[in-house]
């Protein structure tokens, strides 16, 4: 039985993540509704948090709380890593961050692979505060598949960001075995991989098969927790992976990073938090390492 409640309220966008549990959006517009050739885009207008994104009927980043998801997607690697100057980003249409690193005056070159040119369309439209950065010219946008840009990229990166949708469909891919070893390939030795891994409450086995599949091609590697809003539970997790523990930092010494000013999540303390896990996260972050039948 639905709550009366729910049902006197008429602009209604239901987020189901499993039988017993949603998220509910309720919003005054919708501004945009495309079916692109990978994926339903659309923007709604709250009253409350700004514009929002879904894709597939998924949450992406709400106006209001989208900086501690970008902050803690760009300044966790790019604080660890003080030479890093070549950054690879997969997925990210929408232009958080690119926006986040945009603020290394030392990166000499941003490259973005995002398979689906609908979304930097309805977000250069929507959500211009964030994919203006798209145009900076240090910045080069090829729309394509990631799995396939890292596979044959001819080029070496000091960083990559995977910001991509959720491991299903388009994104599948995107932690596979054969994915990251050719991610450790691109990388230097000393490079660091960031994703996002999703939510370690809601979906378990994608957290253990990322991991799983990542510390199969990275010596390093870490779960890196961060509480998005907006994100199923807001128990959401990123992983930080790298050959070499030179740059791979849980913790940011004293006089380590010069801070960016502005910043309204993302600080050393916060940084060294991150790699705190709960006990469950620990379990599933042991399982990772002895789960043969994600060797698939
Ligand atoms: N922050 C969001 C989250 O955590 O779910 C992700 C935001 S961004 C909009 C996700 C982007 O990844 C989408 O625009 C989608 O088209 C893109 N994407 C998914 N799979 C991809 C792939 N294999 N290669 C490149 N981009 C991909």
């Amino acid at each position: 039985m639905i709550d009366p409640r729910l049902l006197e309220k008429k602009n209604v966008a239901y987020e189901e993540h499993d039988p017993s549990y949603g998220a509910v959006y309720i919003y005054e517009a919708k501004l945009a509704s495309i079916r692109s050739k990978y994926q339903k885009i659309e923007v709604l207008q709250t009253k409350n948090h700004g514009k929002i994104l879904l894709i597939d009927d998924f949450m992406m980043l709400t106006e209001d709380s989208e900086f501690i998801y970008h902050e803690m997607m760009v300044h966790v690697p790019l604080a660890s890593h003080p030479l890093a100057k070549r950054i690879l980003v997969i997925g990210g249409g929408d232009g958080g961050v690119v926006r986040e690193l945009l603020k290394y005056p030392r990166l000499q070159r941003i490259v973005l692979v995002e398979i689906d040119e609908e979304v930097i369309k309805i977000c250069r439209q929507f959500f211009p505060e964030m994919s203006c950065s798209l145009s900076d010219p240090r910045v080069e946008v090829i729309i394509g598949d990631g799995v396939e840009y890292v596979r044959d990229a001819k080029e070496g990166f000091d960083v990559l960001i995977i910001d991509s949708t959720d491991p299903f469909g388009v994104a599948e891919l995107l932690i596979s075995p054969e994915f990251y070893q050719a991610c450790r390939t691109l990388l230097a030795e000393e490079g660091l991989l960031m994703q996002q891994v999703a939510s370690p409450f809601f979906t378990p086995d994608i957290f253990v098969k990322a991991f799983h599949n990542m510390r199969k091609a990275f010596s390093f590697a870490s779960p890196v927790l961060v509480p998005a809003p907006f994100y199923v539970s807001s128990d959401w997790s990123l992983g930080l992976a790298s050959g070499s523990d030179r740059f791979f930092k849980k913790e940011i010494p004293e006089g380590y990073w010069n801070p960016i000013p502005g910043l309204k999540y993302y600080n050393p303390d916060v940084h060294r938090a991150s790699f705190a896990l709960p006990n469950f996260v620990q379990e599933l972050w042991d399982r990772s390492l002895q789960s043969p039948e994600f060797a698939r």
